[in-house]
């Protein structure tokens, strides 16, 4: 059996890391997202909040698990038994740091093999930071990202920068909001 770690921020998930996670649903017998708890980072959705959405936007896939971990990659990857670091390349730009990476990994745990998919050519631009910076400006988002996870992001630019909430008929936070919502 091949377990596969994807690694990653997902901060948030967008349609390109969902690409990615289908694909690699029917190459692996078991996936794994493994979301990074990074002290270094500044995110815009916490740990928690990310494994909610990516949990939400893979249900239709049994063979997917979705987690957090610390530290160093390939220690979690033993601890959780896989063979295979899963990465996605989209431009030339993204080889160095991967291709580095990868030959850290290898130096850190020779059985680990770390595989790159190639994005799909529809999301070869797209990244969480591209996706949060439309955002922010008002743009629409739809396309990038699962649904839900468009509203969460317009939610957050609502409570942080009144005013600026992007005019989108999508966009009925009214409805989306319940009793206890702390961010409306
Ligand atoms: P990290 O901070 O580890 O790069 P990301 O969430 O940005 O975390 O990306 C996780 C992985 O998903 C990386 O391998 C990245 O190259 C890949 N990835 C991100 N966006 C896309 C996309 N649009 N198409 C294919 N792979 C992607």
């Amino acid at each position: 059996m091949t377990i596969a770690i994807y690694p990653g921020s997902f901060d948030p998930i967008t349609l390109g890391h969902l690409d990615i996670i289908e694909r690699a649903s029917k190459l692996f017998d078991k996936t794994i997202v493994a979301v990074l708890r990074n002290p270094n980072k500044s995110p815009m959705f916490t740990v928690q909040e990310r494994l909610s959405q990516i949990r939400l936007s893979t249900a239709h896939l049994s063979n997917l698990e979705v987690d957090g971990f610390n530290g160093l990659t390939v220690n979690y990857a033993r601890m959780r038994n896989a063979r295979v670091i899963l990465r996605g390349l989209r431009v030339l730009s993204d080889f160095e740091m991967e291709l580095q990476m990868a030959h850290t990994n290898k130096t850190l745990a020779p059985e680990i093999e770390t595989v790159f998919l190639a994005t799909s050519k529809e999301y070869s631009f797209l990244s969480s930071s591209v996706v949060k910076e439309i955002a922010k400006f008002g743009g629409s988002i739809d396309q990038f990202v699962p649904e839900h996870v468009a509203l969460e992001i317009y939610r957050c630019y609502v409570k942080t920068q009144p005013g600026s909430t992007p005019t989108l008929p999508a966009l009925d936070l009214k409805s989306n909001r319940s009793e206890t919502d702390p961010l409306l």
